[in-house]
């Protein structure tokens, strides 16, 4: 099976480009609008990578990356934030919050599946066909 990757994000717009971009690499996708709605997709699709916003509507993405970290098999998964949220020293509570990666927006089309693919494994990586 391709490498699953869940994206939180609330945009549509980002939402739909993220999502393609992944497809287009081989990827499969699944998507949550909301914190509550992308930990429930996280417990029920167990992704192989997660990809989460930090502005999204009910509880931010910081909290997200907290509650995933602290559940022993969720934790595992590696937690890219993608984000505007930029401003100075920001990387550093999103890095603290649990995330083991930070992209800022806008994304960049080109070099998007690739930044995320650094975090999958070698063997999922050869899946998506990066590796052949
Ligand atoms: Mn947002």
């Amino acid at each position: 099976m391709p490498p699953k990757v869940l994206i939180i994000e609330d945009n549509p717009a980002n939402l739909e480009l993220m999502t393609y971009l992944l497809k287009a690499f081989g990827h499969d996708t699944l998507s949550a609008r909301d914190g509550e709605a992308g930990l429930e997709a996280a417990r029920s699709g167990l992704p192989d990578l997660i990809v989460c916003d930090i502005q999204i509507p009910g509880i931010d993405g910081l909290e997200v990356a907290r509650r995933l970290k602290r559940d022993p098999v969720l934790g595992k998964i590696p937690l890219v934030a993608v984000t505007a949220y930029a401003m100075v020293g920001d990387r550093d509570k999103v890095m603290a919050a649990g995330f083991d990666g930070y992209i800022a927006k806008p994304i960049e089309p080109a070099r998007f599946v690739g930044q995320l693919e650094i975090f999958l494994s070698s063997a999922e990586r050869a899946m998506a066909g990066e590796i052949k």
